[in-house]
């Protein structure tokens, strides 16, 4: 039986529910008193003062589908089946309370009971941690997934730190279990020993479990836990994608919807060329992250996550200059992302409007200055390319920054597209000086009444908290 996107959702959450889960709304894709990171990235990350006991959880059982986004993926959009940089993540969550067993049980539980999910057992497969010389292997997991749950030894794979290890700096860590399925021949890179844990898009990773077990002195010393925790993670959208047997998330229902806008807008077909389905990839996917940024309170800036949303709409905008879309039109498609995602996220349509007006004014803003940019671009490029130069100067690169408002990724990226490399040690030298010039412009106003604005930074903006309703307070409520 095929699922929407939407159904799967509510089925998780569901299904946590009937095992005495609590489930809570996302969070805020703004960290709240979280400095170590820029935006939201896993199920887990707001999470985080119940698991070091700095608060305590409503319950000790909970469940959400919280939205993330993963900048450290923006290469691989649209190349990659399996990548978003924005994507929905469904955990559950116990804080003390049920641990290894149950936490394996109910994951295959979900996935492979026909009142359920109902994916075929013989295309999952789980894997355990290894071991190490500082961390015994998971031979509990193991044990669990062997003789509980059944599957033979040969089908549980091992690995080591990098894929089944949690840790973040020092503190609550351990072992995980992921749980591969496997999408079939069509969709591997056929190569030898193409198997679990090779990098196609044949075996995707669906679900990562985390047994939080011990706790790590931060120098490499690890002792167990008392107070024991589980923390999952499974993309929704991955989930989507294998139980709808489609190339990618992008081919996922409600995701689908989205892309087919922009063909209609842009008038490019979706599975013609390698190259249109690449940017229509790419403009899906950072869409969406925008529509929900913005929702949050996120504001385009040249700092922080307001430089991430900046990025994320001129490399989507670029994209549609790439499919001969000279208007902006990313507004338009923000119109669909928030068609799609309502039923879950009402208050997208409650800020509809003021959605769309960011991203139509920064839409409007860079189409100022793109054509200037690509023309100097076009002439920068045959410049070093008549020189026989295979490298793109920091000064070039910092000239269309600065000028033109290209983000230095986009130039990185269009000038990969000619073979060639940006010599980005010599831009951010630029940078640097760029902003030791503000600052000395900034002290030599003096008492001009300027004292404490920051050039280029708009930070009330992007900390903008006007519509914040997922606090860890507001979600108690609940
Ligand atoms: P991968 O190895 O495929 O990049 P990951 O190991 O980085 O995934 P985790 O950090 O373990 O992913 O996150 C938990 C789950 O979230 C993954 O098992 C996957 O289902 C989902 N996920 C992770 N990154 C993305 C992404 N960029 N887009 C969509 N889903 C993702
Ligand atoms: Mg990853
Ligand atoms: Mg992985
Ligand atoms: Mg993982």
């Amino acid at each position: 039986k095929q699922f929407g996107l939407n159904e799967l959702r509510e089925m998780f959450l569901a299904f946590f529910e009937t095992k005495g889960h609590l489930r809570l709304p996302s969070f805020s894709l703004i960290p709240q008193n979280d400095p170590s990171l820029l935006l939201i990235n896993s199920g887990m990350a707001p999470m985080k003062p119940f698991f070091t006991g700095e608060q305590e959880p409503p319950r000790h059982r909970v469940c959400t589908c919280q939205k993330c986004i993963r900048t450290g993926d923006i290469e691989n959009i649209g190349k990659t089946a399996r990548h978003g940089t924005y994507f929905e993540m469904l955990g559950n969550f116990s804080f003390g309370d049920y641990f290894k067993k149950d936490a394996i049980h109910w994951a295959w539980e979900f996935l492979t009971s026909p009142e359920w999910v109902g994916l075929d057992p013989n295309r999952l497969y789980p894997s355990v941690f290894a071991g190490n010389d500082t961390t015994p292997a998971d031979d509990e997991a193991f044990r669990i997934w062997n003789e509980e749950i059944g599957i033979p030894a040969e089908r549980i794979f091992k690995f080591g730190k990098e894929d089944n290890f949690w840790e973040h700096g020092s503190g609550p860590c351990g072992p995980c279990s992921e749980i591969y399925y496997d999408r079939g021949e069509q969709w591997g890179c056929g190569k030898p020993g193409c198997t679990v844990g090779c990098d196609c898009d044949r075996y995707i990773e669906v679900w990562n479990v985390v047994f939080s077990q011990f706790d790590n002195d931060g120098e490499g010393h690890y002792t167990e836990l008392k107070q024991k925790n589980i923390d999952t993670g499974m993309g929704l959208e991955r989930l989507a994608c294998v139980c709808q047997d489609v190339a990618s998330l992008f081919d996922v229902d409600t995701v689908m919807n989205i892309t087919n806008k922009v063909s209609e807008i842009t008038h490019a077909h979706y599975g013609e060329s390698h190259k249109t389905d690449v940017s229509l990839r790419v403009i899906t996917d950072h869409i969406r992250s925008a529509t929900f940024m913005i929702c949050d309170g996120v504001l385009p800036s040249n700092e922080g996550r307001g430089y991430v949303l900046r990025r994320l709409l001129r490399r989507a905008a670029r994209h549609g200059k790439l499919l001969g879309v000279n208007d902006p039109f990313l507004y338009e498609v923000c119109d669909t992302v928030i068609h799609e995602n309502e039923g879950h996220y009402p208050e997208l349509r409650e800020r509809q409007e003021y959605i769309t007006k960011v991203i139509r004014t920064e839409e409007e803003n860079f189409a100022r200055t793109i054509d200037g940019g690509m023309k100097i671009f076009s002439d920068l490029l045959s410049g070093h390319k008549a020189k026989g130069e295979t490298v793109f100067s920091g000064a070039d690169a910092f000239k269309l920054y600065d000028t033109y408002g290209f983000p230095i990724d986009l130039t990185i990226e269009m000038v990969a597209e000619q073979g060639m490399t940006v010599d980005q040690k010599a831009f951010q030298q630029l940078m640097q000086e760029q902003k030791e010039r503000a600052r000395k412009a900034r002290e030599a106003l003096g008492d001009l009444g300027w004292a404490g604005v920051e050039f280029g930074k708009d930070v009330p903006e992007t900390e903008f908290v006007g519509y914040e309703n997922t606090s860890i307070t507001g979600a108690r409520v609940v």
